[in-house]
């Protein structure tokens, strides 16, 4: 990957308000809601992904992203981001005054048919568009491909079938290419493999991973995506998450695994761990149930031992 496309400092972006609480059966309050996002910002976390502008009848978990948005209000340097699917969430997120947006399509057919119920081709066509509406409206816009390292459904995902799309995202304006294995099939190698080849292709633009960690490669992909000179992490806190669409699917690397693994390799994430576990625990007290982050079992019992 050139200079151009790469930070030189790390980025975590916390997906646990969105990625995580989408799919739990209970839902948290606002106030629940911001008190997670503020322990996230105490410990130092540069990026949080707040909620999804959808449609409030499919996705009930998000329907109070409009209202928590403008709860939260300016956050200085912590950014501020929320998924939006179509013209109707990007005039959401333009009345809340988000100043960056996410959106993401499947590069698997089958994929977007159960998910989004459209062909990847269409699906595609209309994130283009959106990628442009966004962008002229003075938005940073980060856009992503859902099963760009393999589909549960059609296995496989050709490097060239990535490399198109993200073509056509780069050609509407995109600021950052989300590269998203969504069920957890993705190893250091393609990792490395597909994030060198977009990173040549497309020099100017910044390159993200989201990394399920259905199979237990999360942090391995992590690593290799590093190497590769990826500086942008998507991340939940605890690992919370999954994808109704997705047999099997497991959260996102947990943030706290990821701090650990960077930060113990003397690479600095800008986040407190210890304050960090404070989100998860809120988040682990919420939900009435542990969460498979290692690193709070970790210190959990450190401390144990110490008394
Ligand atoms: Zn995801």
């Amino acid at each position: 990957m050139s200079e151009n496309n790469t930070r030189s400092q790390l980025l975590l972006e916390d997906e646990a308000l969105r990625d995580g609480l989408q799919i739990e059966p209970q839902i948290f309050t606002i106030d629940q809601k911001i008190e997670l996002f503020n322990l996230l910002k105490n410990a130092g976390i540069g990026r949080i992904q707040v909620g999804a502008f959808v449609h409030p009848k499919i996705v009930p978990q998000m329907a109070d992203t409009d209202e928590l948005i403008n709860n939260l209000g300016d956050q200085g340097g912590t950014v501020i981001s929320a998924l939006i699917l179509n013209d109707k969430g990007l005039e959401r997120a333009l009345a809340c005054r988000v100043q960056h947006v996410s959106m993401s399509v499947s590069v698997s057919d089958s994929h977007s048919r159960k998910n989004a119920r459209l062909s990847a081709a269409d699906a595609l066509a209309g994130m283009v568009d959106l990628i442009k509406n966004a962008g002229s409206e003075g938005l940073e816009v980060r856009a992503g491909l859902q099963s760009a390292f393999g589909c549960v459904y059609e296995g496989a995902i050709s490097e060239s079938a990535v490399l198109t799309a993200a073509e056509k995202m780069v050609a509407a304006g995109v600021d950052e290419i989300n590269l998203a294995d969504s069920t957890g099939m993705a190893n250091p190698q393609t990792i490395r493999s597909l994030v060198s080849l977009v990173g040549q292709q497309f020099p100017g633009v910044s390159i993200s991973l989201h990394l399920h960690d259905t199979r237990g490669l999360g942090l391995a992909n992590m690593f290799s995506g590093y190497e590769a000179g990826v500086r942008v992490f998507d991340v939940c806190a605890g690992g919370l998450g999954g994808c109704p669409f997705i047999k099997g699917a497991a959260g996102n690397v947990p943030t706290e695994d990821a701090v650990h693994m960077f930060e113990s390799m003397g690479i600095a994430t800008g986040i407190d761990l210890k304050s960090l576990l404070s989100a998860v625990d809120y988040l682990e007290n919420g939900l009435g149930r542990s969460l498979p982050g290692r690193m709070k079992r970790v210190l959990d019992f450190q401390q144990n031992c110490d008394n």
